[in-house]
């Protein structure tokens, strides 16, 4: 086991954790590689060329601007996204780009960033996954100097070719105490030890972090600090309305749907309707999608396409449930982050390798344990609210109309968030045993996901992008 919740829960910007976020580290990555070989000096030329989904939705998802971002040494964390259209606009006006923001070179997009549309995968590499993309640096004299190719595989993570794909950047050579691989080794060792999913997941936490006095505090703070980041998206989309970019002029709609529900909330018209929270829940998720949509700051959960899931699921939690409490909000996240671990170790969760069963359909799988941990819910409760989050979205293509995560992305959330919030009360209803578990439902996602065409994967090739008409 390796990956740490923060490296699931990261803070990014939209509208795409392996489109934006993961090109955007490469090309950062690699002229870190080029300087390291004091290389950077001599480079007059870098070239991006995008391979399989990068290419064929690349546009759509903001590839072009993230490549440039990420040569210009950005990092999504820490990148103002109200700064990206003056960066841009200073680059196409003057054709020059400074590599890491210290070595100027010649740039137009169009003659350095290219798009291999009719190849799924970079010539010559080891790594089979569908979102490859290969920077080359050239001298004066037009020899390379320098090439190297990753590929990014869901949630904002890259890999190098050849690499371990289950590779994660925050990766810890600590040694856990709980290295757990499946549900069924979490589940068993929380029996023999007497403890709840999050407190073993407290525990790795703090070995990530080398075990110090103040690790569970300094765990706790930056859990909060992620759930601030989320309540303020949720807070901006609610505020802002009008269309999002990328000419599908798809309008904003959950300001004006909160609107709406608060009126009549306030005329007394809501009162006694059971399903007011659900419309709720829809309106916090579509408000984190159309943040991202927009390019926006927001919290990959486990990736951008699919971050309005766990926000909106949180929220319901915070306002709905009887005593919820700041406990009930880090069992919510040390769990489904436990649960989002078992699927980026032993599945994907990159849309482009798996659907969106792998996006959507593990945001809810994650959200769905995690609230039956934050409302108090036994192991198996959560182990089984988790398995119920991913039966229901198995299959679950990805088909995103004109390359752009709006539609179905900004509803899929809503009806994702929805689906785990019911997934969740199902599970704590029930005590027995159940008969499909969760080890079994990640292993039949990937199977799937694997035998499922590539056109239904991210490529925009089929389905609703397909069949409705862009316009
Ligand atoms: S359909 Fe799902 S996987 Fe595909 S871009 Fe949209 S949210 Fe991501």
């Amino acid at each position: 086991m390796k990956t740490s919740l923060f490296d699931l829960y990261k803070v990014g910007i939209g509208p795409s954790s392996s489109h934006t976020m993961g090109p955007m580290r490469a090309a950062r990555t690699f002229l870190l590689a080029l300087d390291a070989r004091h290389l950077l000096a001599s480079t007059v030329e870098v070239h991006a060329d995008l391979y399989g989904s990068l290419a064929l939705t690349g546009s759509g998802h903001g590839t072009d601007r993230a490549v440039i971002l990420g040569l210009l040494g950005e990092e999504a964390a820490t990148l103002d996204p109200e700064t990206i259209d003056s960066k841009l606009e200073a680059i196409r006006l003057s054709s020059t780009l400074s590599l890491l923001g210290r070595h100027i070179v010649p740039f137009r997009e169009s003659q350095h960033i290219l798009f291999h549309r009719d190849q799924m995968i970079p010539p010559g590499t080891h790594t089979q996954h569908p979102n490859g993309i290969r920077f080359s640096a050239f001298d004066v004299t037009g020899a390379s100097l320098f090439s190297a190719t990753y590929f990014s595989i869901g949630g904002g993570f890259i890999v190098e070719d050849g690499a371990d794909l289950n590779a994660t950047p925050i990766m810890s050579t600590a040694c856990l105490p709980y290295p757990f691989q499946s549900a069924a080794e979490l589940l068993d060792m929380a029996k023999r030890d007497n403890l709840r999913i999050d407190e073993i997941m407290m525990r790795n936490e703090c070995a990530h972090r080398g075990d110090t006095p103040d690790c569970a505090d300094s765990v706790r703070r930056d859990i909060i600090s992620i759930w601030e980041v989320m309540q303020s998206c949720v807070a901006r989309g609610l505020a802002t309305d009008g269309i999002l970019p990328g000419g599908l002029r798809v309008r904003r709609r959950a300001k004006r749907l909160a609107a709406r529900l608060q009126q009549q909330e306030a005329a007394g018209k809501g009162t006694g309707d059971p399903l007011a929270p659900l419309d709720w829940v829809t309106i916090y998720a579509m408000a984190v999608n159309e943040e991202n949509a927009a390019g926006s700051r927001v919290v990959t959960a486990p990736t951008n396409g699919a971050a309005g899931v766990i926000p909106a699921v949180a929220h319901y939690y915070r306002n709905y449930i009887a005593g919820a409490d700041e406990a009930g909000i880090l069992r919510y996240f040390l769990t489904s982050a436990a649960i989002g671990i078992l699927y980026k170790e032993n599945a994907s969760i990159s849309g482009a390798e798996v659907g969106c069963q792998g996006e959507v359909g593990v945001a809810c799988s994650m959200a769905a344990g995690g609230l039956a941990a934050a409302m108090g819910g036994t192991n198996a409760q959560v182990e089984h609210a988790a398995e119920i989050g991913m039966e229901h979205n198995l299959g679950m293509t990805c088909d995103p109309i004109g390359g752009l995560v709006q539609i179905p992305c900004i509803e899929r959330n809503a009806m994702g968030a929805v689906k785990a919030v019911h997934a969740c009360r199902m599970a704590l209803a029930e005590e027995d045993e159940h008969k499909v578990s969760l080890d079994q439902v990640i292993r039949t996602m990937y199977e799937t996901g694997l035998d499922m065409q590539s056109r239904y994967k991210e490529t925009s090739l089929a389905g609703l992008a397909l069949n409705v008409i862009e316009c």
